[in-house]
């Protein structure tokens, strides 16, 4: 999008970036992200996990083990983001944003983008995967069912909400209402919070083209532009390993997610950043 008047002045510390993972992902995924983005700015970000390690505990004091079960259930991840939820609103910081582990998170980027929104005020930004709203159903009680529609911001692509936001969703999202909520309407973690944003709520997704999720072609970011997104990913698309294209300083072979490369890129001063590379 287009540059806004700056809102107001925002600092690292003002946002609460929650990055979920599970054991089995620590050294295959987080490793590269406590290496590249999160390097930045450790004040920002919490992982949230379902399993100790020493290793990273050593690299981090903001970890969360979350004592949610390490399966792929949608029970599971609702109760990791219910805790990344509660987590938050104890933080008293003014923004929270989740993302996976598979994404590559562009701080001064995401930081451009909220200074551009008052965080008192109700925004819920991000990318829906889908081209039309979702259609749920809504258990309204014991044997009565309703048809629900409404946008979401696929979790897979990062999303951000206020603090002005995030408060009014307590009722349906603190505590263990998170996960009553996500059984109401039997969908993952994601769906339920467009579920309580939109539905409940009846506040609109803000769509951004600048999160990106593994689930669209990303090969179509150009490599001019990306100083401006706020988030990216990798992993597979339509049965086809799907990378953002940067040339250099690290080949495919040596740098499969392209995010050692994206890194030196957006921070040509990092320490293990090719001198000689030129952009
Ligand atoms: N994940 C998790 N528990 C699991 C499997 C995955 O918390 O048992 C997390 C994983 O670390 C990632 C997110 O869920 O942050 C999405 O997982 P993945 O990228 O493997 O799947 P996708 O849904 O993108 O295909
Ligand atoms: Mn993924």
């Amino acid at each position: 999008g287009h540059p806004r008047p700056l809102a107001e002045p925002l600092a690292p510390r003002d946002v609460f970036i929650a990055v979920k993972t599970t054991k089995k992902f620590h050294r295959a995924r987080l490793d590269l992200l406590l290496e590249t983005w999160i390097s930045r700015h450790k004040e920002m970000t919490f992982i949230f996990t379902d399993g100790e390690d020493e290793a990273l505990a050593r690299h981090t004091g903001n970890v969360v083990i979350t004592n949610c079960s390490a399966a792929h259930s949608r029970q599971a991840l609702s109760c990791k983001m219910a805790v990344e939820y509660d987590r938050f609103i104890e933080s008293g910081r003014k923004w929270f944003c989740h993302v996976d582990d598979d994404n590559y998170v562009n701080l001064r980027a995401l930081l451009r983008l909220l200074a551009s929104y008052p965080h008192t005020r109700d925004v819920y930004i991000g990318k829906p995967s889908l081209d039309r709203p979702i259609q749920a159903t809504e258990r309204v009680s014991e044997n009565k069912v309703r048809p629900v529609h409404f946008w979401f911001a696929t979790g897979g692509a990062g999303f951000c909400i206020s603090r002005g936001l995030a408060l009014k969703m307590s009722p349906w999202a603190s505590g263990g209402h998170f996960m009553n909520t996500a059984e109401r309407i039997r969908l993952p973690d994601d769906c339920t919070i467009g579920y309580i944003v939109e539905a409940l709520l009846g506040v609109p997704l803000i769509r951004s083209g600048l999160f990106h999720s593994h689930l669209e072609n990303l090969q179509q970011v150009p490599t001019s532009e990306l100083h401006e997104q706020v988030t990216l990913s990798y992993g597979m698309f339509e049965n086809k390993r799907n990378a953002v294209h940067v040339k250099g300083p690290f080949s495919v072979e040596a740098d499969p997610s392209r995010f050692r490369s994206i890194h030196c890129h957006l921070y040509p001063d990092t320490p293990w950043c090719p001198r000689t590379a030129i952009f």
